[in-house]
Order: structure tokens, then C-alpha cells, then sequence
């Protein structure tokens, strides 16, 4: 038994094939530059660019036993929580929230409607990446605006990578094993895209990403948290329409705008060669990261376990380290000698005498979508 997922953005389809149970990936891949010369036309084409490969592979679409496509949706508005069937009135559902996520949610309702035409027999699921917070409590989710207006257009504090969260914090708690009921915890997951969250007994009491994915921490291209007072001011003085200030917080900001790079490894390179924006870059992006830890602590009152996980939390020792050094009297104390291991799998690289149990987890949302599939079906 084996689910298909699929992850569409606008230029690119990311596919896995997964079997749930065992939590094996037998395949997965990623067609990009759908729409560009050379690349696949449209997203129809990227799919079946997939499935060539996936043959190529010896994986015969006939023979995975694929019992259901699970679809990734980063915004499920304030209404869809839960891994649901897809079926037209779902996709309208969909479509209603693009204003709320116009850079994500097209795709994905574009790569879903390509999916059920292409493979109709299969049950396909969409699994919301705003899930997991949905249950934040008021004082997190609510911003201090006018009530009225954030209630007519639904602003409030929805959170992203719900699902990487949700599926790190459980393994946490096994890797620990103690009942995840019992646990607090923070989880900073830094791929490209970069949130934190606080979660107690298994449930968000709060995150860094709000009513968009650009809130909170500094990441790879998006600024994450500025004054509001920046957008107006770009407006009404810098002459900047709406579309170029949403390309500048998401495409031309967070470490790439400082310095041009968005790969760490490069990153680290630059800033041994000696290069100060590559420095820079890297002090605002820890500095904002160093915050955030120090408010989660705050508002636990008591963790018991940190959590790195994504592209550069799960390789990028410095940051790690650069993220918890000096935190040893507010019971952190990561050892250095675990940290550098080169390691894979989940780890522990807190000290042994350190109160606060450090971990770092690789996160596989591909599985997480791939089980929430087969519960729904
Ligand atoms: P996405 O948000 O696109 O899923 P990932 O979680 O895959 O992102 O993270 C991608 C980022 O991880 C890269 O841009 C790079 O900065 C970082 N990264 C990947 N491998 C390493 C490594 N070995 N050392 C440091 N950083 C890494």
C-alpha cells in the first residue's frame, strides 16, 4: 500500500511515493521550471514528466499499489483543518482562499485538478499546512487590530508547516520516549521557509508564521517580521506598488536579500573568506532565531526538549550551536562533539547533564500527508 504525494508550487511539482505503514519513500522527485523554456509546459505535463520517471525507476504506476494521492495546501483559511477527500465543493473551498495565500494555494488547487484528471479512480486528500495551528489559543492567533475588521476579512495568526511541526514534536516525544501529553517543547524548523513553535502536551501554544507564511523568523528570501510602518512608507514615498513589496518581503529578503545567498554551506564559506554581508546576513538571521527561543522559554515557563529540524537545522551545526550557546543558565547546554557528528538519523546533542534535552529530527512531511491520507480514507 502506497500514497502519492504531491507538493505543486507555482514553477515546480515535488512527488514522493510512500508507503505509509513503514514509513518507506520508494520514490520521489522533483520537476521544475514548469512554464520555461525547456521545461514541462504546464503542470499536466510536469505530472506526467513524474510518472515517466517514476517507470524509469522500475516503478510502474499499475504495480506501486497507490490507494491515494495526498495533495499539500499551505492555507486552509479558518475553516479546513483536517486532511479531507477532495471533491469539487472542497476545491471551491480552495479556491475562496487564494487571496489569503495568492502565491501558494493556485498551484496547489492547479496541481489538484491535473491529479484527479489524470489518475480519477484514486481518492485524492488535501492536507492543510495551517492545520496543526488551528487550534492556537486567542492569545496567540489574535493580532491587536480592529476586531471588526480582522473578523470580516479573517485575519488572525494561522501558522505554516503545520505539518512538519506536528510530525517532529511526536517524534520527539518517541525518540524521548515519554507520552508527548507530557512534554514541552519548542521546534525550530529552518529549511528555506523558516518558523518556530512552542507546543504543550502535543498541542501549539504558539508559532512564528501568521496570517502569511512571511511572519517571524528571518529565512532564505523573506524577511519574516518588519514593521508595517516599512510597507507604507515603501508606498507612499518609494513610489512601490503592492506587487513589488510583495516580491521584495517574499523573493529579495531574509538572507538572500542581505547578501545574496540563500545556500548556508555557501554562506559559511563567504563569511570564512572574510565577506561582511555574508556576516551580516547570518548575525540578523541568528539574532532573530535567539529571540524567538528566549520568548518560547518565556512563555513555557519550562521546556524540556529543543528541536532542529529542516535543510538547515538538521546539517547546519554552527547554527545550532550559535542558536543555544551561552543559554547554559537557563538549563541548555548543547555538547559540541554531538552537535558536529555527521549523524542522520534523530540525535540528541545536548550534553548529559544538560536539563533541557536538545534533539535534532529530520522531518518527512511526505510521510506525515502520506499517514493523514490513509486515516481519511
Ligand atoms: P525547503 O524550505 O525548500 O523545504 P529545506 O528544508 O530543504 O528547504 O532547506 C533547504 C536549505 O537547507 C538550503 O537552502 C540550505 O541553506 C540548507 N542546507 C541544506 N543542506 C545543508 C548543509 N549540509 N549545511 C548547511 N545548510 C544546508
Amino acid at each position: 500500500m502506497t500514497v502519492l504525494v504531491l507538493n505543486c508550487g507555482s514553477s515546480s511539482l515535488k512527488y514522493a511515493v510512500v508507503e505509509p505503514d513503514s514509513g518507506r519513500q520508494l520514490a520521489d522527485g522533483i520537476v521544475e521550471r514548469i512554464g520555461d523554456d525547456g521545461g514541462p509546459a504546464d503542470h499536466e505535463a510536469a505530472l506526467r514528466l513524474a510518472f515517466d520517471a517514476l517507470a524509469g525507476a522500475g516503478h510502474d504506476l499499475d504495480g506501486l499499489g497507490l490507494v491515494a494521492v495526498g495533495h499539500r495546501v499551505v492555507h486552509g483559511g479558518p475553516d479546513l483543518h483536517e486532511p479531507t477527500i477532495v471533491d469539487d465543493a472542497l476545491l471551491e473551498r480552495i479556491e475562496q482562499l487564494s487571496p489569503l495565500a495568492p502565491l501558494h494555494n493556485p498551484p496547489a488547487l492547479l496541481g489538484i485538478r491535473v491529479a484527479r484528471r489524470v489518475l480519477p479512480d484514486l481518492p485524492h486528500v488535501a492536507v492543510f499546512d495551517t492545520a496543526f495551528f488551528h487550534d492556537l489559543p486567542p492569545d496567540a492567533a489574535t493580532y491587536a487590530i480592529d476586531r471588526e475588521i480582522a473578523a470580516q476579512w479573517h485575519i488572525r495568526r494561522y501558522g505554516f508547516h503545520g505539518t512538519s511541526h506536528a510530525f517532529v514534536s511526536r517524534q520527539a516525544a518517541e525518540f524521548l520516549e515519554e507520552p508527548l501529553e507530557s512534554l514541552s517543547q519548542i521546534v525550530l524548523h529552518l529549511g528555506n521557509g523558516a518558523s518556530a513553535s512552542a507546543i504543550v502536551g502535543g498541542r501549539p501554544v504558539d508559532t512564528t508564521m501568521g496570517l502569511t507564511p512571511m511572519e517571524g523568523l528571518v529565512m532564505g528570501t523573506r524577511s519574516g517580521d518588519i514593521d508595517p510602518g516599512v510597507i507604507m512608507y515603501l508606498w507612499r514615498t518609494a513610489g512601490m506598488t503592492v506587487e513589488d513589496i510583495e516580491t521584495l518581503l517574499n523573493k529579495r529578503s531574509g538572507v538572500s536579500g542581505l547578501c545574496g545567498e540563500i545556500d548556508f554551506r555557501e554562506l559559511h564559506k563567504r563569511i570564512d573568506a572574510g565577506d561582511e554581508s555574508a556576516l551580516l546576513a547570518y548575525d540578523v538571521y541568528i539574532h532573530r532565531l535567539r529571540k524567538y527561543i528566549g520568548a518560547y522559554l518565556a512563555l513555557l515557563g519550562r521546556t524540556d526538549v529543543i528541536t532542529f529540524t529542516a535543510g538547515v537545522g538538521e546539517n547546519d551545526a554552527a547554527v545550532r550551536l550559535d542558536a543555544l550557546s551561552g543559554l547554559a543558565p537557563l538549563g541548555i547546554e548543547i555538547d559540541e562533539h554531538l552537535n558536529e557528528s555527521p549523524a542522520r538519523g534523530p540525535r540528541r546533542i545536548s550534553a548529559e547533564m544538560s536539563p533541557v534535552t536538545v534533539l535534532v529530527i529530520p522531518t518527512d512531511e511526505e510521510l506525515a500527508i502520506a499517514r493523514d491520507c490513509v486515516r481519511v480514507i
